[in-house]
């Protein structure tokens, strides 16, 4: 049994991590100051004698004490770290900063979550590792780009100056119950619209393309990763490489949710990548991980989480 500190465990991804992690009866902290995590996310968590929560913003040092280090704090939709950018830019790498100096003081290993947004909008498709990004450093995205690209700096000075075992993981869009029914991505807003038989709001042409993976699949991906010895410090890739349109993905919503939804088009946000796709061949080859959702069955569960979101309301 391990104790495991979840920077941003109260967020999308951070809550499912929380309960895979409890459930393999490690004892968890959860550490978040609620800019875009939920307490609902974690209340079936709450009464886990194993779980333990501190609102804390990691911008600021931390003292505790634990074995291992899953740093997820950041807001990760557009809307929500564009809504006070520096503090999106504070958040990455002053909490890598202070996250990496607690896991030096307590030797132990840390995984970063960084993010395809680090390859910017990518003139190599699909993405591997090795390719360096096209990222606009003062635009509107560049708080969250840049962000996590210093992330990545620091962790891999840390590895190399002071030898810390490291873990970086590069995460593509992933989506599943447990996201803010106002978070603002994609999946988010498509099924919210269709089951509200409101129209779909298709940014562009909606030939821009992303490619989706179900939150299980992700976050199997990002435990295999802290397991691998020393010295695999990745980045590593992890996404769902199957490959879908914008229009594409609003079809299936709607068809899923049998919605008289009519599509609406809106103008692009600014630097919006034109398509994006993960070479995941690493994480095959050092995980032995693959997704195994497809998005029909990831968007099902999903617009079942969503459907009981809005009856509660
Ligand atoms: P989320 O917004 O749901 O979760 C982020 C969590 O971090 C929230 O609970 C928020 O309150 C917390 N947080 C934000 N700033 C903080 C701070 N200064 N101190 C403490 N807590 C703070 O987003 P998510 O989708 O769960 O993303 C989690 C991580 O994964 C992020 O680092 C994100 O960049 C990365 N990621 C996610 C995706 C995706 O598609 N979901 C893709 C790429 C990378
Ligand atoms: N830090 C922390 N918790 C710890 C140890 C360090 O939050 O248990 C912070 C510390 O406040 C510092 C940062 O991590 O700002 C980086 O620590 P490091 O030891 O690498 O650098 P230094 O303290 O020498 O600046
Ligand atoms: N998008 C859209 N309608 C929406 C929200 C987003 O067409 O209501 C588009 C957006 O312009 C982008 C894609 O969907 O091309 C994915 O956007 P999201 O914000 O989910 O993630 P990211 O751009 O960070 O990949």
């Amino acid at each position: 049994m391990k104790r495991i500190l979840v920077t941003g465990g109260a967020g999308f991804l951070g809550s499912h991590l929380c309960e895979k992690l409890l459930k393999q009866g490690n004892e968890v902290l959860c550490v978040d100051n609620f800019f875009t995590g939920r307490r609902q996310n974690i209340l079936p968590l709450l009464d886990n004698k194993n779980f333990e929560l501190l609102r804390h913003d990691v911008t600021t040092p931390l003292f505790v004490e634990v074995d291992e280090i899953y740093n997820l704090a950041c807001p990760a939709s557009p809307i929500h770290y564009q809504f006070d950018p520096v503090q999106t830019t504070k958040t990455s790498v002053m909490g890598a900063i202070n996250m990496l100096g607690l896991a030096k003081r307590l030797k132990i290993r840390v995984l970063q979550a960084s993010t395809s947004e680090i390859y910017g909008d990518p003139s190599v498709h699909p993405q591997p590792e090795t390719y360096w990004g096209n990222v606009n450093t003062t635009g509107p995205r560049a708080c969250y780009d840049e962000g996590k690209r210093c992330a990545e700096t620091l962790f891999f000075d840390y590895y190399r100056q002071h030898n810390l075992d490291i873990k970086v993981i590069r995460i593509f869009n992933t989506y599943g119950p447990n996201m803010q029914l106002n978070d603002g991505r994609v999946v988010s807003n498509f099924i919210l619209q269709a089951l509200q038989n409101q129209p779909i709001t298709i940014y562009g042409n909606g030939k821009q393309t992303r490619s989706f993976c179900y939150v299980d699949d992700l976050i199997n991906g990002m435990h295999a990763m802290m397991q691998t010895p020393k010295g695999t410090t990745g980045p590593v890739n992890l996404g769902n490489p199957v490959e879908f349109s914008m229009i594409q993905l609003a079809e299936n919503i709607l068809e899923l949710t049998n919605s008289k939804s009519e599509l609406i088009f809106k103008p692009l946000p600014q630097d919006d990548p034109k398509q994006r796709q993960p070479d995941i061949t690493q994480a095959r080859n050092l995980l032995n991980w693959e997704p195994k959702t497809a998005l029909w069955d990831g968007l099902r569960k999903t617009i079942e989480y969503f459907d009981g979101q809005l009856r509660k309301e």
